[in-house]
């Protein structure tokens, strides 16, 4: 009897302590956030545990209604699922597939685990079901920004490179043609720096979208940085080449780009086209090619297309070397001034001189101003230069003045970026003073391209130049945009009329009645005016007529080294 009672206490202990498990297993599976499908082999039995109504709203009991399941995901993940359900028959003991849900954006993975018996017959599994959507998703946007530009959906710069390569590596074997095309949005600097960032990202995504629309069969696109953009064409044939992309792209941009904030943006672009293997047979160096060419494009005025011939990197190259050298001669000061003076056109005494830079460079080639000033003001070794030419100019004219005994007009030419400087009118008194010169016998010549960015901040600063007693010309005047309107604005004493009028002053009736203008103009606002570049006797006659006041110009004297212009003036007098 006491045998019996032993044996029921032990029973319930062991009910006791199996409902306690059973509890904890069950809390367990509630917890997590999957589902789990427990199978029995031995009885042919399927629990449903954990979320599982969360997920699916149909049972499943035994292995038939695993077809359910199977029927619940897209197609193309049915064959993977049935493995990984039946893995038993594989015998094997784990494995996991990731299905999406049928029709649905969900996606779940299945993680099968199955045990076997010493003789390698399976007694159960467990199929643990989980929601890996979120991390698919975050994935896929890895994966996305891997290969994709955020702002305009085209191809990102690397995987449009790989892409490009692989487009090289085909075409080296089937002998075929790619093109190259780099697409740069004209003056896009002033849309950001101008209008704003905002508005610049959207133009670039509103093109970008745009070029998208033109990729396809064997055309592809990216966005390279910033507003430049590059399409590959693989074996250009029947309307797809350069030519009808260009047209589309000429097609878009004749209409607006309207921006969300209101704006109506117009564009134009500027395109340079290097070809496979015509111009280069690697994938890099064709962008580089074309990128070249739209360099030149820019260099031309901008909104049109250009191909790679190879003389254009020549030219390019050389533009790097005089880069280079210009550099050094900045370094080593290999600069040196020349003077060319100008006579009032009444009695034909000097009026003055303005100080011309002449580089002198290592292989002792001159190289006229007119090539390296706009190299220096690119890369902004104009502002070393300007200096130099500044210190230099005064420090002769101050040794001129007493040599000679008699005050003349120093005449500087004066780059925008010089302008922009804060300090810039400081540092020109600063010279002026430790030279003793009165600011009065320094003219600064600056040509209107200056004005053009910032008319207002530049005409602030002349006044304080002014203040100081400083003479403003203004130079080249007629190439730019010349209104004789905004002369009234601006605080100048000298006008000078360009060359270019000069030359042509005595042939076309046009330039006279223009020229006559400008001076009337001039004079009556008290402002001096001065002939550039007069080479004729006619033309000096009729300019002294027509009340020019000063000439400068080889018929009176060439730029002069200091040599030369100190042994003219001593002859002189
Ligand atoms: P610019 O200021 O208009 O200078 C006048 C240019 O015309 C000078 O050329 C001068 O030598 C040339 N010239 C003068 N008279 C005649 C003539 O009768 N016939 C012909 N064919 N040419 C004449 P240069 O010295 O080659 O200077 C070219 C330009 O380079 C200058 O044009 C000026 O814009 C710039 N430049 C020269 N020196 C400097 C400088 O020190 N600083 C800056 N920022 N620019 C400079
Ligand atoms: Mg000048
Ligand atoms: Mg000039």
């Amino acid at each position: 009897m006491n045998e019996l009672h032993y044996q029921l206490d032990l029973l319930k202990a062991m009910n006791q302590k199996l409902s306690e498990k059973e509890r904890m297993y069950a809390k367990v599976c509630e917890s997590a956030e999957g589902a789990f499908l427990y199978c029995s082999f031995e009885k042919n039995m399927i629990y449903a545990l954990g979320q599982w109504n969360d997920f699916f709203d149909f049972e499943i009991r035994e292995s038939k209604d695993f077809s359910r399941l199977l029927d619940a995901v897209e197609e193309q993940y049915v064959l993977a699922l049935r493995d990984v359900l039946f893995l038993e028959k594989l015998g094997e003991e784990t494995a996991t597939a990731e299905c999406q849900m049928k029709g649905r954006k969900i996606w779940l993975q299945f993680r099968t685990q199955v045990s076997y018996d010493r003789s390698g017959n399976p007694t159960d599994k467990v199929i643990y079901i989980s929601n890996i959507t979120k991390t698919k998703s975050q994935n896929e946007e890895l994966t996305y920004m891997a290969y994709y530009d955020g702002l305009t959906g085209l191809y990102n710069r690397n995987y449009f490179v790989r892409l490009l390569s692989e487009y090289v590596r085909t075409a080296s074997e089937k002998k075929s043609v790619i093109s190259v095309m780099i697409i740069d949005i004209d003056e896009f600097r002033k849309i950001n720096d101008g209008i704003g960032i905002v508005v610049g990202d959207e133009l670039v995504q509103q093109f970008g979208i745009f070029l998208k629309e033109i990729c396809g069969d064997n055309v592809i696109a990216c966005h390279l940085h910033s507003d430049v953009f590059c399409v590959a064409i693989y074996e250009p044939s029947g309307t797809r080449n350069v030519e009808t992309i260009y047209r589309a792209i000429l097609k878009r941009t004749r209409e607006a780009f309207h921006i969300s904030s209101g704006q109506e943006i117009h564009i134009t672009v500027s395109i340079g086209v290097a070809e496979y293997p015509e111009a280069s047979t690697s994938a890099l160096e064709l962008i580089n090619c074309a990128e070249i060419v739209v360099f030149k494009c820019k260099k031309q005025g901008r909104n049109m297309l250009q191909y790679f011939e190879p003389p254009v990197l020549s030219d390019f190259l050389d533009s790097i070397e005089l880069e280079n050298k210009l550099k050094k001669a900045v370094y080593n000061k290999d600069f040196y001034m020349c003077y060319q003076p100008q006579y009032y056109a009444g009695n034909r005494r000097l009026r003055g001189v303005e100080a011309l830079i002449r580089w002198k460079d290592e292989d002792a080639h001159w190289i006229s101003p007119a090539t390296f000033i706009p190299i220096a003001e690119k890369n902004g070794t104009i502002i070393p230069i300007g200096k130099w030419v500044i210190e230099e100019s005064v420090r002769q004219y101050a040794l001129w003045r007493k040599q000679f005994g008699f005050p003349f007009i120093m005449s500087i030419n004066i780059s925008s970026l010089q302008y922009k400087k804060d300090d810039f009118a400081d540092s020109v008194m600063e010279v002026l003073n430790r030279y003793k010169v009165k600011p009065g016998e320094i003219e600064l010549e600056i040509t209107e391209s200056v004005l053009i960015d910032d008319f207002s901040s530049v005409s602030e600063k002349l006044k304080v130049l002014r203040n100081y007693g400083i003479r403003i010309s203004l130079d080249d005047f007629g190439t730019g945009f010349s209104s004789l309107s905004y002369l009234k604005k601006l605080p100048i004493d000298t006008l000078k009329i360009d060359k270019s009028f000069i030359d042509t002053v005595m042939t076309d009736s046009a330039t006279r009645v223009i020229t006559e203008s400008i001076i009337n103009m001039v004079k009556a606002l008290g402002i001096e005016s001065i002939a550039e570049g007069v080479e004729e006797e006619q033309q000096y006659k009729y300019l002294h007529a027509i009340g020019c006041d000063v000439i400068q110009g080889y018929l009176f004297s060439k730029p002069l080294s200091p040599e030369e212009f100190e042994a003219m003036l001593s002859s002189s007098l």
